[in-house]
């Protein structure tokens, strides 16, 4: 039988590096999304290899909108359909309230929310036809806790989430979509953040660190499988617990 394919967007670090990695552990063929990172997608594509899986790096922006038909078409050219979509690429632009500008919220709007909506909006109605699909949308516990310096990514988030549950809606009842809300994981994102601050955020989680990439993976894995057959148009947030979240 032929493998399932995945496509994770933004795959070349961190948690979308994670759930790629995962699944091409499972046998799963895997689509290797990438933007700038080229060597660093390529080495996540070599190490499934070496593992015995199948995955392949594609270079796309996925705020390049007029494109996306072109970038589904080229990975079902060399993997086959999509079975699961994991809108994981993300950004977040960290300045005081007042000097955001109409511009960083375009791009972070772009990239967070209306790039999950073009890709689901053309993979969704494939799967539909095929009666079968998962899309997982990887959000943020910013869509329940806000912090003035990330309004526009704390608004992304929290449209991400609302997207999921419309998508659910949507393409009943054939296709099951979720969404994750990481807390605070120790990735490249949170790299320039300083290290008091890191401090503080730690104590407030009650097992005292942040968490890792692979355990986002985990969650993604088991939503994706069919032991989460009955699970579908809700949020799971993953933080390790804080009273602040939800
Ligand atoms: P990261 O380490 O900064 O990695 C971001 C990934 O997204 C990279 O692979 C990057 O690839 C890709 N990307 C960025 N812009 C892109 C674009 N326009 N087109 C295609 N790919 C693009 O971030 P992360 O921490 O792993 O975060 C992954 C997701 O989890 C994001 O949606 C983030 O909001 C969410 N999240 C993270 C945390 C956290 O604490 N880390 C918490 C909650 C939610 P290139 O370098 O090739 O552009």
């Amino acid at each position: 039988m032929k493998e399932k394919v995945v496509l994770v967007t933004g795959a070349s670090r961190g948690i979308g590096k994670a759930i790629a990695k995962k699944f091409g552990e499972e046998g799963y063929a895997v689509a290797v999304n990438y933007n700038k990172s080229k060597k660093d997608a390529e080495k996540v594509v070599e190490e499934i290899i070496s593992k015995g899986g199948k995955a392949k790096a594609f270079c796309y922006d996925v705020a390049d909108f007029e494109n996306a038909e072109n970038f589904v078409n080229e990975i079902e050219k060399n993997l086959g359909k999509i079975d699961i979509l994991i809108n994981n690429a993300g950004i977040e632009i960290v300045k005081p309230f007042e000097e955001k500008t109409y511009k960083d919220w375009q791009k972070t709007l772009d990239v967070n929310l209306i790039a999950p909506f073009v890709l689901t909006n053309i993979i969704a109605k494939k799967m539909y036809d095929k009666k079968n699909g998962i899309i997982i949308n990887i959000a943020s516990t910013s869509a329940y806790e806000n912090n003035p310096f990330s309004v526009d990514y704390d608004s992304s988030k929290a449209g991400l989430v609302a997207l999921t549950k419309n998508t659910a809606i949507q393409f009943q009842p054939y296709i099951r979509v979720n969404s994750i809300s990481p807390g605070w994981i120790d990735t490249e994102m949170n790299i320039g953040l300083d290290k008091d601050f890191l401090k503080n955020v730690k104590e407030e989680i009650f097992v005292r660190r942040l968490g890792k990439s692979e355990e986002v993976a985990e969650l993604a894995y088991f939503l994706a499988s069919d032991k989460a057959k009955f699970i579908n148009g809700e949020d799971f947030v993953i933080n390790g617990g804080n009273v602040f979240s939800k």
